[in-house]
């Protein structure tokens, strides 16, 4: 099979894993950057391994097992070794082709359905709608008694946790937002027409975004529109694609690529000139789409400082954040100044943790299917965030702020973990 990930400069098209993989001299420099090393603590979990894996596993002639399948589920494709390589491998893209391969014989059932609905949309919202509704159901409140509420930033403890098959006991989760973006953008009338705009552009939500963290879109919404940039929104949009992908279903990832480029083109040919996203996975996968004609792909805090430019906000915010490096920005699109000089406009002062680069643990569904790992990889990064010394947090991506705020509220830090575009709405917002 060839690899699945579009525009990859490692590997000739075509190409299968396993010559890629022949590729590596096993110099072991990615070793120290893995969080997947770091975890599990084994050479056959580690960047090195799982490629050499991979090509005895091609070599062999062996039927796929589940000890192969198990090992190459232990990625979180982080990107952190593809940046480190010096012989240009990616071995996430390695990994991802082997997922890929060893889905070909069919994926399980839940995942089958998840991935139809997330190439579904009207039946995805119907979906989350409903759930929106029920959670209760599942998840408690924040607030459980009568004492003061703690800082969770929003997260509920689950009802019922489903161990060993899904949730840890000590893990917190979002809820689904009651109203999704789009209804809320509607209701409050954004985006809003600006008279002269400097720029026009296409937001892009993501899905995490879209159903769970409105807030995070609309401050994407005003900072843009504070700036000067009108801001169309368009409700033609769909999963980018990157979850369906990390499961071995480049087929489904595929046919929503194409969706979502039709729906760019056809936004370029109408005078948008950017497609922007305040979601670091969002825009590492659509900046990977084949040939986006007449248009580029911003993240957020990307397009205002490097695109059009900062402007003075209308009141200064004070207070240190902690930044943490999204892994698909840092890694994945070498994109890490815009955020910090984003929060710096807005007043804040930027502080930086110990291990720059680090995961928080997330990735997806590793968090859920390996928890006790995410534990280790996720209360690390917390405790370095936390040795800053400053109350707040920062990630430009909806997933890392989930993960990082699991982190703080089960540690009690009362630790406040937001997106950098929320912060920085407070000083660009008229009121
Ligand atoms: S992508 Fe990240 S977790 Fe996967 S092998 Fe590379 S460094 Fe390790
Ligand atoms: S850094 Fe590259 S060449 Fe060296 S062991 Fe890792 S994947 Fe192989």
């Amino acid at each position: 099979m060839s690899l699945p990930t579009p525009g990859n400069p490692s590997f000739p098209a075509g190409e299968s894993s396993a010559s890629a993989a022949v590729r590596c001299v096993h110099c072991g420099l990615c070793l120290p950057v893995c969080p997947s090393y770091r975890a599990f603590g084994t050479e056959s979990r580690s960047p090195r391994g799982l490629l050499m894996l991979i090509r005895s596993f091609h070599e062999s002639g062996l039927p796929i097992g589940n000890a192969y399948k198990d090992r190459i589920a232990s990625c979180l494709l982080c990107k952190a070794c593809g940046a480190a390589c010096p012989s240009g491998l990616h071995p996430d893209e390695i990994v991802l082709a082997g997922r890929a391969e060893s889905a070909a014989s069919g994926l399980p059932f839940a995942k089958r359905f998840l991935f139809r609905l997330l190439a579904d949309r009207p039946r995805l919202e119907a979906v989350l709608r409903l759930g929106a509704r029920f959670q209760g159901l599942f998840l408690a409140s924040s607030r459980p008694g009568k004492g003061p509420a703690p800082c969770t930033n929003g997260l509920r403890r689950p009802r019922f946790p489903w161990r060993p098959w899904l949730l840890h006991p000590a893990r917190m989760l979002p809820g689904l937002a009651p109203v999704t973006l789009y209804r809320i953008a509607a209701a409050s009338r954004r985006p809003s027409s600006i008279p002269t705009p400097v720029a026009r552009v296409a937001y892009f939500p993501g899905c995490m975004t879209e159903f769970i963290y409105p807030g995070q879109g609309l401050a994407v919404i005003d900072l843009l529109e504070a700036h000067r940039v009108e801001v169309v929104l368009s409700r033609d949009f769909q999963c980018c694609g990157t979850p369906v992908l990390a499961h071995g279903d480049p087929a489904t990832a595929s046919l929503l690529a194409a969706r979502n480029q039709e729906v760019m083109d056809r936004l370029f040919t109408s005078g948008v000139e950017a497609v922007v996203t305040g979601c670091a996975s969002c825009a590492g996968t659509l900046k990977g789409y084949p040939a986006l004609e007449g248009g580029r792909v911003y993240d957020a805090a990307e397009f205002l400082v490097e695109a059009i430019g900062l402007r003075s906000p209308r009141r200064e915010c004070s207070g240190r954040v902690a930044y943490h490096d999204p892994c698909h920005a840092l890694h994945g699109q070498g994109v890490s100044r815009s955020a910090r000089r984003l929060l710096a406009a807005a007043g804040f002062e930027p502080v930086e943790p110990p291990r720059p680069g680090s995961c928080c643990g997330g990735a997806g569904s590793f968090s859920l299917a390996h928890p006790e790992p995410y534990l280790t990889l996720n209360d690390t990064r917390i405790d370095d965030l936390a040795s800053t010394g400053a109350v707040t947090a920062a990630s430009a991506c909806p997933s890392c702020v989930m993960h990082l705020a699991d982190g703080a509220a089960r540690r009690g830090l009362g630790m406040a973990i937001r997106h950098p575009v929320e912060l920085a709405a407070e000083a660009y917002r008229k009121n």
